[in-house]
Parts: structure tokens; C-alpha cells; sequence
């Protein structure tokens, strides 16, 4: 089994793969991080030469041609925001820029209302026009932006297990900070085991420490979370974390503070965890269900529900986190 961590994509990843060579091993993990990194350079929100940063600026001007891969992560992501009512929207850009600059200077005022009234009005997806076959996108007002952070790091988690599947290793793990995807067994024919973080871990390095709710297996399987913990900060005893509500403007109130999706695509889990959580519980569980896919949500009052298929088989490691018998509806 070999390891390497390298930051990309503005965090963490780990790529762990088995083989019964080092050298290969070694080819499979660099392979895969290039993968990653051609990804970042084609979809980063932030940098000036991106694809997606290309049709940004040419909001309410011209289509832009873009890369087949560019085009059909697009529509992927339309079909996801059809899937979840609008609550996973890739044209939320100009909110998040909003809230962002609060979040980065402690001194900046919290967006008013006029300000996120104004910027509602930037995030209308259905705005997003696609030109089936020509491969240009095209926004149809000045101002709208499309993010893709709500999918951008499930959809490089597939990526990277394909390139290395292509280096003929059959079993590896990447992980892109809360985006998982597993694929094959470890040594001694066991799934992978990846934990699902505690959202109010009280810290610490002691081996008892609360750093995971609960471990989930995955064979040939993504997990991806969207926690309320992951990007935010207080202001006013209130805490403002990086997930939108497209409805509010702001950052969501559905209760939930983590939601950890389980399919068999890191690109589909990755957006519907973020839809998920702007949905809430009961919302939630009922779309999980119909999409067929396996949930694991928390409540700010440690309440955890599950979806049918993953009762009985999650269990939690903290005590203050109770599952729920019943679906929140
Ligand atoms: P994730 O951590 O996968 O839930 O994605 C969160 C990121 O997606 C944020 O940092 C934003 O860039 C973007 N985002 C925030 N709110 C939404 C939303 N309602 N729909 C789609 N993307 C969002
Ligand atoms: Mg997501």
C-alpha cells in the first residue's frame, strides 16, 4: 500500500493505492495528481485563466468555447440543480464572492440587504444557456458567474481513480479534503474504511480524541461531506459558513450542519451533499431515497438521520449523536 498527501485544488488530498510495485505505485499516484491539477487549471473559480473564469467574464457578451470536459461538467451540474429544485445552483458565484469577502477580512460588514437582493438577481441558472453540440456556454446576464466548488473535487475524485485504473492498479483511495472515492479492495480483501468527520470535534491528539462520528466502507463507492465546519466564521455569536441557500441569499438555516452522501459517482455525491444540506432533513432524506443514494445527516442538535440503505449499518462512535428510528418527515 502506498501513500502521498500533496495539497491541490486549495486542500488536502491523500492518494492511497495498492500495488505490487513501487515504481508503478509511484507512476499511478503522479498520474493522478496531474490529473488533479489539469482539472484545478480548467475549472478554478479563481484563477483569471480558467475555462470557468472565461465564461464568467464574458457574461452578458459571447458564448465561449470550451473543452468537451468543461461543457459536460456544466450540464451535469444543470441536471444536478434540476434534480434538487435549485438548491445545488452552479450560478450561486456572485453570492459566494459576496459573502466571501466577509469571511476573508474580519473587518468587512456582513453583506446587507440591498447588496444580497441586487446579487439574487445574478443567480437564475436556467440562465446558464448550453449550445447542445457546439460546446460553448453562454451567461445570459453581466454579473453571473458560475462556481463549480460544490462539485469541482467529487467530479476530481473520479478523475484521479480513472487515471489510475489506467495505470493498471485496481485498487486505490483518493480523498480531496471531503470528497472520497474508493475503488477495489485493500490488502487482505478489505473495503475501504473512510471516517465521517465529527462537525463539532472538540479537538485534541489523544487516541480517544472525537475527530469521527462514524466510519463507512466503500468498495468501488464516493462518499462526499458538506459541513457547516468546513469554511465560516462567528460574527455576532452567529456563525456564517460557505454553503448558500439560492432561495435566502444567505448562508443556509436548514438545521443541518453535516451531510455525507454515498454513491457510486464522486461528481454526483459531491453536488448532492451540497444540495442536501440546503434542503434539510426532511427534504433531504426524501431526495436521497428517490435518487437511490445513501445519506448520512446531522442536525445542530446531534440528531442523525439515515437513509433506508445505510440503517443497521452505521453506527456512531460519539455519544451525543443519536440516530434517528424515524424518517424526519
Ligand atoms: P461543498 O463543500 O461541496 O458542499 O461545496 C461548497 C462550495 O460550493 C462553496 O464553497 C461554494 O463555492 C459553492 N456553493 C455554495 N453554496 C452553493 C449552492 N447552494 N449550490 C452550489 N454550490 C454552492
Ligand atoms: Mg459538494
Amino acid at each position: 500500500m502506498y501513500r502521498e498527501s500533496r495539497n491541490a485544488m486549495y486542500t488536502l488530498c491523500t492518494i492511497t493505492v495498492v500495488s505490487d510495485s513501487p515504481i508503478k505505485a509511484k507512476k499511478a499516484i503522479d498520474a493522478a495528481y496531474a490529473e488533479i491539477k489539469r482539472l484545478e487549471a480548467l475549472l478554478n473559480y479563481y484563477a483569471d485563466d480558467s475555462e470557468i473564469s472565461a465564461i464568467n467574464r464574458y457574461a452578458g457578451k459571447s458564448p465561449v468555447k470550451v473543452h468537451r470536459e468543461t461543457y459536460e461538467l456544466i450540464r451535469k451540474a444543470v441536471r444536478l440543480a434540476d434534480a434538487t429544485d435549485g438548491s445545488f445552483n452552479p450560478a450561486v458565484g456572485p453570492l459566494v464572492k459576496l459573502w466571501e469577502a466577509a469571511r476573508k477580512t474580519p473587518e468587512h460588514p456582513l453583506p446587507s440587504e440591498e447588496e444580497i437582493s441586487a446579487t439574487l438577481r445574478l443567480i437564475d441558472y436556467s440562465k446558464i444557456h448550453i449550445n447542445e453540440g457546439k460546446y460553448e456556454i453562454f451567461l445570459e446576464e453581466e454579473g453571473m458567474e458560475i462556481d463549480l466548488g460544490g462539485i469541482a473535487k467529487g467530479y476530481a475524485a473520479d478523475r484521479a481513480i480513472n487515471t489510475i485504473k489506467g495505470s493498471g492498479i485496481q485498487s486505490a483511495l483518493v480523498s480531496i479534503a471531503g470528497d472520497i472515492r474508493g475503488e477495489g479492495v485493500r490488502n487482505g480483501n478489505k473495503p475501504w474504511i473512510v471516517g465521517i468527520q465529527n462537525p463539532r470535534s472538540t479537538g485534541g491528539e489523544s487516541p480517544q480524541a472525537d475527530h469521527i462520528i462514524s466510519t463507512i466502507a466503500l468498495t468501488d463507492a464516493a462518499v462526499s461531506t458538506s459541513g457547516d465546519y468546513e469554511r465560516f466564521f462567528f460574527k455576532e455569536g452567529r456563525r456564517y459558513h460557505h454553503i448558500i441557500d439560492p432561495r435566502t441569499g444567505y448562508p443556509t438555516t436548514s438545521r443541518l450542519i453535516s451531510v455525507s452522501v454515498v454513491g457510486s459517482e464522486g461528481v454526483t455525491a459531491d453536488g448532492i451533499s451540497t444540495g442536501v444540506f440546503v434542503l434539510g432533513p426532511e427534504r433531504g432524506i426524501a431526495l436521497l431515497e428517490s435518487l437511490r443514494l445513501g445519506g448520512i445527516l446531522v442536525d445542530e442538535d446531534k440528531n442523525v438521520y439515515l437513509t433506508e440503505s445505510l440503517r443497521g449499518v452505521i453506527h456512531m462512535l460519539q455519544d451525543e449523536y443519536r440516530i434517528m428510528e424515524h424518517d424526519p418527515s
